[in-house]
């Protein structure tokens, strides 16, 4: 029997109902990230937009091309893996527990993402990451630029925590949802290239705890760190946070992004800070020699 008349079964009517439901959920998932994405490509085009680019360098358009055929493809994936979901049911379901599902998919979402980001990120593993990676510059639509190995390694670092979850607490779909609703956001939120938050986000203690759009924009200019999603936690307590991140949060907060993707506001700052060491001068000039 062949694979895909096991799954789908033409005799079958839930077939159709899930054909329907997959079509569904591939226009849903399309629509809502092409709305989310050209909002934020509206807000960096106006006035405000403009003056708060963190890197005020323009993105290629071989760039753009390829991240508009990756939102697609990556869309259709996500939707291909809802509906599977719905088709197949692998976990223990519970109408309860909406913000205890959202709040424990979240903290697992954080730490997954970091280490696969992490692990993607050396020598072995960067071919899957390196589509990516074609935005030093990220744009709106850098959110859903991945190969599709990423897109199904993400999605397995999404889902399997949630199944091994479901064994201890039945999970909420609405809860779910809104998990899945409020990545995509934030998402496209930290490929912006404009820094939306005020220069006082990152000292103020409970907005801290998310990542403002200057955090994700480093990364892709400088790949060496910050490979955290949404939150600081994990790249702060794990040593790979940049040093200059809130001395470039605020610049670019105060309209004064960085022009070109080798700047290091911090290294400006250190030598502006120290006066110039005077060159040691000759044996001979310092002691005098005893006649
Ligand atoms: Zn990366
Ligand atoms: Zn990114």
């Amino acid at each position: 029997m062949r694979l895909i008349d096991f799954i789908l079964p033409v005799e079958n009517p839930e077939t159709y109902t899930f054909a329907a439901f997959l079509g569904v959920s591939l226009g849903i998932n399309l629509v809502r990230i092409l709305v989310l994405q050209w909002t934020a490509f509206f807000i960096s085009a106006t006035h405000f937009g403009l003056k708060r680019r963190i890197y005020r360098l323009t993105n290629p358009l071989s760039q753009l091309k390829q991240e508009f055929a990756s939102t697609i493809t990556g869309g259709s994936i996500d939707a291909l893996v809802f509906a599977a979901f719905w088709k197949f049911k692998p976990l223990v379901m519970a109408g309860d527990n909406v913000w205890q599902t959202f709040f424990l998919s979240f903290v697992l979402m954080e730490i997954t993402f970091y280490t696969i980001h992490r692990a993607l990120h050396t020598r072995k593993l960067y071919f899957i990451h390196r589509h990516h990676h074609v935005a030093r510059v990220v744009s709106p639509m850098s959110a859903f630029s991945f190969s599709v190995s990423e897109r199904l390694v993400i999605n397995a670092g999404f889902m399997i925590p949630i199944l091994l979850l479901s064994n201890y607490m039945p999970i909420s779909y609405l809860g779910l949802g809104l998990h899945v609703a409020v990545n995509y956001a934030l998402g496209i939120f930290i490929h912006m290239n404009v820094e939306v938050t005020p220069s006082w986000w990152l000292k103020f203690p409970v907005l801290n705890f998310l990542n403002p759009p200057t955090h994700h924009s480093m990364h892709h200019a400088r790949y060496t760190g910050h490979f955290g999603l949404f939150t600081p936690f994990l790249d702060r307590i794990l040593g790979t946070e940049f040093h200059d991140y809130a001395k470039v949060h605020g610049l670019a907060a105060s309209g004064q992004g960085l022009e070109s993707l080798g700047s290091r506001p911090e290294r400006q700052e250190r030598r502006e800070d120290f006066e110039p060491v005077p060159k040691v001068q000759p044996m001979e000039t310092i002691y005098v020699r005893a006649s």
